[in-house]
């Protein structure tokens, strides 16, 4: 066993697109990576795709690494050296399917009904594991892009642990709650979502509330704290609208 990284398999996860986390994982599951090995600061693989490839990845950071496939050489970072940490992190054991998952757009999970207190418990460590990575932009321009990387990993967090919840009247104030945070953290909280990251999540969360509100009436009472409100992008009208059209 080898020493584990200062990352998690989130982190990995939430730091590549779909695309690139199922191949990672493709490698990984087929035993691809071979020779595995551990020096002070980075782990080091063979990984076997087209070629054989030399890997190396930081333990501290996982996008930092070497590899000699074609992105490896452009400083990008590639599946190999993804796979490379997952192994890292899981010392190749089996992965669980809910760990292969990669959600990046909240969904609602279809599910109507309560939750428990230890359920609440963990879904508002999950979402605050999220909000964490959403944070405010102090520059250099030259860490603009692991700053976006950054923002798409905590609302992918956010988007994993909404995709579980059940409609109720106490989640749907939880996800409300979450939506001000949000707002609050966009409009004064120097947050740069340029990219419109943060944004299309909460649109996301938007959807999942109205598809709360269909399922169980009684979330429709908890949209009365958005009536009236200044948000960043008026993205509480269709929730206002919906309690209005009930009423
Ligand atoms: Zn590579």
């Amino acid at each position: 066993m080898n020493t584990p990284p200062l990352y998690d398999l989130n982190t990995i996860k939430y730091a590549v697109d779909d695309g690139m986390w199922k191949r990672a994982i493709a490698l990984y599951e087929g035993g691809k990576v071979v020779d595995f090995k551990e020096t002070v600061n980075e782990y080091t693989a063979r990984v076997l795709g087209g070629s054989p490839y030399r890997v190396s990845v930081s333990n501290k950071s996982v996008d930092r690494g070497d590899c000699d496939c074609y992105m490896g050489q452009q400083d990008e970072l590639c599946k190999h050296m993804i796979a490379v940490a997952v192994y890292a992190v899981c010392d190749g054991r089996p992965l669980a399917l809910e760990e292969k998952q990669h959600i990046s757009e909240p969904v609602y999970s279809g599910i109507v009904g309560d939750i428990t207190e230890e359920e609440m418990k963990e879904l508002k460590w999950n979402i605050n594991a999220g909000m964490r990575c959403i944070k405010s932009y102090e520059g250099p321009s030259r860490t603009w892009f692991a700053y976006q990387n950054k923002l798409d990993e905590g609302c992918a967090r956010i988007a994993t642990a909404v995709a579980t919840v059940p409609a109720n009247a106490k989640t749907a104030k939880l996800l409300v709650n979450t939506l001000l945070k949000l707002d609050t953290k966009l409009a004064t909280g120097g947050v740069d979502d340029s990219n419109g990251t943060v944004g299309h999540c909460m649109s996301g969360i938007v959807e999942v509330l109205l598809s709360f509100a269909d399922a169980d009436p009684m979330c429709i009472k908890v949209f009365k704290v958005l009536e009236g409100k200044k948000t960043c992008f008026e993205w509480q009208e269709p929730l206002v609208r919906y309690m209005k059209n009930r009423a």
